[in-house]
């Protein structure tokens, strides 16, 4: 479904991205782990053409989407991404927020984009927050609803990034559960996180990057608990 092909990147000379080379499969959910500043986030940016990559190429459902002609409001359309914190729109309520695209961007009528939204709401237990401000939701909530927003325009494929990390410990939960029904839905995933442990409970695969390549990946029990590669260990023995 994704495939990135050679992709390097680079800020003002120097690389963050060095020929990297992986493939996401048809509801495969593949796991960045890595320390800060090994190019996780700069990795989803340049999927979701918020970042041109400097060489290399990225392919989505067989489509050259770094091909210099592309539309990038057509790729981000088929791809939703959800940030660390403040993916919501605080002058909006929650169904506001959620509907604005649909609305606005692919001119659906207000009252089929708000039962789609009112659905999705229910299915993440946040029917009863739909005409509440932002600020009025605790982090998971807005975190969930930021997912609900994410989703209304059924993309082929879901990026989050540390998505849990700007979270309470008690509040962790409630994403995560969300991350793993749309896993039992299908839906294929890319996502960065430091939370080992939601790594291990949503991944089919786990990638280590260290310097902006793939040092290591297979499936979580192999990479997170037998891990080949000195760096990887070294890394994993700060979540030990
Ligand atoms: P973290 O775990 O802290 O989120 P990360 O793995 O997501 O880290 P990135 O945010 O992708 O790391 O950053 C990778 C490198 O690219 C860092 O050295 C960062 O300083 C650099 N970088 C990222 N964005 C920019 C930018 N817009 N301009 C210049 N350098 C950048
Ligand atoms: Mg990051």
């Amino acid at each position: 479904l994704l495939a990135l092909d050679g992709v390097r990147k680079e800020f003002g000379g120097s690389p963050v991205l060095r020929s990297l080379t992986l493939d996401v499969a048809e509801h495969e959910v593949v796991v960045l782990i890595g320390a800060s500043g090994s190019g996780k986030s700069t990795l989803l940016r340049c999927i979701n053409l918020l970042e041109p990559i400097s060489d290399g190429s990225i392919h989505l459902d067989g489509e050259h989407i770094t091909d210099p002609r592309v539309d990038p409001d057509g790729v981000r359309r088929r791809i939703g991404m959800v940030f660390q914190a403040y993916n919501l729109f605080p002058h909006m309520t929650v169904l506001d927020n959620i509907t604005l695209a649909p609305r606005r961007v692919h001119g659906r009528p207000r009252a089929e984009a708000e039962e789609q939204a009112r659905e999705l709401l229910a299915r993440v237990g946040l029917s009863d927050k739909a005409a509440e401000y932002p600020d009025r939701l605790s982090g998971g909530q807005q975190q969930r609803a930021a997912i609900v927003r994410a989703l209304v325009n059924t993309p082929r494929l879901l990026l989050l990034d540390e998505v849990t990390s700007a979270l309470d410990p008690e509040l962790v939960g409630e994403v995560l559960t969300l991350v793993q029904s749309l896993r039992a839905d299908g839906m294929t995933m890319l996502l960065a996180t430091h939370e080992m442990g939601f790594a291990r409970h949503v991944a089919d695969r786990v990638c280590f990057l260290d310097g902006g390549r793939i040092l290591e990946q297979g499936p979580p029990e192999q990479v997170l608990d037998a891990p080949e590669h000195p760096r990887t260990r070294r890394f994993l023995q700060r979540f030990a």
